[in-house]
């Protein structure tokens, strides 16, 4: 076996200089590191984050408890049961609505797959990243916890629908009446 050269002088000296104009030049660039928690910057604007089950601007909901997401996820982290909407209690225009929502986030790995599957955009991702718990049971996110907040104007379902005779005007846009927001805003 060939024995190794043993280092000149040369190299010797020159190494560790080598070494500390990489530290010196360094100390001049621009600091990357982030001080999370103590200051969060924001997100690209398409970051896929915590979900969210959306609103019409009546306030009943979008989600039609058809399952179509829980289909299309890869991990099998959602959870729907759907139920018939009845006159005196409706949740959402047409006949169904998802009674039970829930997403397991020890599973999902926030691939969107889910918010494309949806047919009627009742499920968006926000930009929401702080998803860390002390407990498994807190990150199975029920219905509650995704539902989108009731704006001013929207109203708590379950109530008749007020922005057209059937779903069909909601999902056309053909609304006959205005959104309870326009009504107040227009008051
Ligand atoms: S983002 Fe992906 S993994 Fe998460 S619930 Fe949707 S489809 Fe499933
Ligand atoms: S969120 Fe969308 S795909 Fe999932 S059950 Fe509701 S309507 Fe269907």
């Amino acid at each position: 076996m060939a024995q190794q050269e043993p280092r000149g002088m040369r190299e010797q000296l020159w190494d560790p200089i080598a070494g500390f104009g990489v530290t010196f030049r360094t100390m001049f660039k621009k600091v990357v590191t982030e001080q999370y928690p103590f200051e969060k910057l924001p997100t690209a604007p398409r970051f896929h984050g915590r979900h969210q089950l959306n609103r019409w601007p009546d306030g009943l909901e979008k989600c039609i408890g058809c399952e179509l997401c829980a289909w299309a996820c890869p991990a099998d982290a959602i959870y729907v049961e759907g139920a018939s909407n009845t006159e005196d209690e409706r949740f959402s225009p047409g006949e169904r609505y998802g009674r039970v929502y829930q997403i397991n986030y020890l599973r999902c790995i926030l691939c969107g797959l889910c918010i494309e599957a949806c047919p009627t955009r009742a499920l968006t991702m926000t930009n929401e990243y702080e998803l860390a718990d002390d407990n498994r049971a807190d990150l199975i996110y029920e219905k509650s916890d995704l539902l989108a907040p009731l704006l001013p104007g929207m109203e708590q379902p379950p109530h008749p629908m007020r922005l057209g005779d059937d779903e069909g005007d909601y999902y056309r846009g053909t609304w006959s009446a205005p959104a309870p927001t326009e009504r107040t805003a227009s008051q």
